[in-house]
């Protein structure tokens, strides 16, 4: 599906949120692969430390030879970072645990918050063709979220359906805005998604309520449910879209995918 106010080349999209799991990792692999399953090529950057969606996407540890930190710090030729997934027209850029001093070591370097920014704009880029390139941040407002900011387009928030769900999204939205006013004027805010939502609970309606009061519109309509399915799909290194696609989990982000393209061709219009 093609989307009218991509810009000139992917349209790169970074899922934040300092808050450790709240499903951005669930929501880079399987946004991803919704986009992958309605025709668009789709490149995940791995750009959390722990690897996460490297391993959710069947890329072990072992064959991690070359990963973000080789193509921030080293570096790196994007031909030799990106590797393919088992879906078509789907890869990723992985990362290891070398990530966590990537902050410490470009300390000294000038360019340190718009590496990401770089590395992503190489002419090389254009031979790939990607619609899409989702960034999986780690939890923290650090300077690997900050390349994702600066080299995306967009930020999607995910956010979870429990008490203190709100808390701390101030502060996201704060370096939003420092990001904007500095160094990625366009930057916008792709839309906060409610994950791991469970109707039966008061609490999860609660948070619903909350947010849709006070962040209207940025809040997509589509809520991720609370699914066993989503939880086990990693461990068979697969995102739920494969792994049981017709578990409510994937028809959550096939729904999630279906909005957002939607939502681009209101904005094109
Ligand atoms: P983050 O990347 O923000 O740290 P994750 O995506 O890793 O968060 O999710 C945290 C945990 O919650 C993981 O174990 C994941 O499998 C689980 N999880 C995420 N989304 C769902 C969901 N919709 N239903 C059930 N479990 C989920
Ligand atoms: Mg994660």
């Amino acid at each position: 599906m093609s989307d009218p106010t991509r810009p000139q080349g992917p349209k790169i999209i970074a899922v934040a949120n300092q808050k450790g799991g709240v499903g951005k990792t669930t929501t880079t692999i399987n946004l991803a692969a919704a986009l992958q399953e309605t025709g668009n090529r789709v490149l995940v950057v791995d750009l959390d430390p722990q690897g996460n969606a490297s391993t959710g996407l069947g890329i072990e540890s072992q064959d991690r030879e070359f990963t973000t930190y080789d193509l921030l710090v080293e570096d790196a030729e994007l031909a030799d970072v990106i590797q393919p997934t088992e879906l078509d027209g789907m890869s990723i850029i992985p990362a290891t645990v070398d990530l966590s001093s990537a902050d410490i070591e470009l300390i000294s370097n000038e360019k340190r918050s718009f590496l990401l920014h770089d590395a992503l704009r190489q002419p090389a880029m254009d031979t790939y063709d990607w619609d899409y390139v989702l960034i999986d941040c780690p939890p923290s407002l650090n300077l690997l979220t900050v390349n994702a900011m600066i080299a995306a387009h967009s930020v999607l928030i995910p956010l979870q359906s429990e008490f203190f769900a709100l808390e701390g999204l101030s502060q996201l939205m704060l370096t939003v805005r420092e990001v904007r006013q500095t160094a990625n004027t366009k930057l916008r805010i792709e839309g906060i998604v409610l994950t791991m939502f469970d109707a039966r609970n008061n609490l999860s309606q609660q948070v619903e309520q909350d947010a849709r009061d006070n962040l209207g519109e940025l809040v997509f309509e589509t809520k991720i449910p609370r699914n066993v399915r989503v939880s086990e799909a990693p461990s068979f290194a697969q995102p739920v879209l494969q792994y049981d696609p017709s578990s409510k989990g994937a028809e959550a982000y096939r729904a999630l995918a279906k909005e957002l393209l939607n939502k681009q061709l209101t904005l094109a219009a």
